[in-house]
């Protein structure tokens, strides 16, 4: 069964409701990247999103 990485962006920024989910690591890692850094403005590394914001579903 194939495996989905999620981010769900509310438990980093409570107002936010965007939700990637994608069975493409590095793309669910890229969208993850490009979201934080253009509505947050926070810039993170691809080890953090992986370890400290992607869930595996
Ligand atoms: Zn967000």
């Amino acid at each position: 069964m194939a495996q989905a990485h999620k981010l769900d962006c509310e438990s980093a920024a409570a107002d936010c409701r965007f939700i990637i989910q994608s069975e493409n690591e590095a793309e669910a890692i890229e969208l993850a990247r490009n979201h934080m850094k253009e509505v947050h403005g926070k810039e993170y590394t691809d080890d953090e999103l992986r370890t400290d914001h992607l869930q595996v579903v």
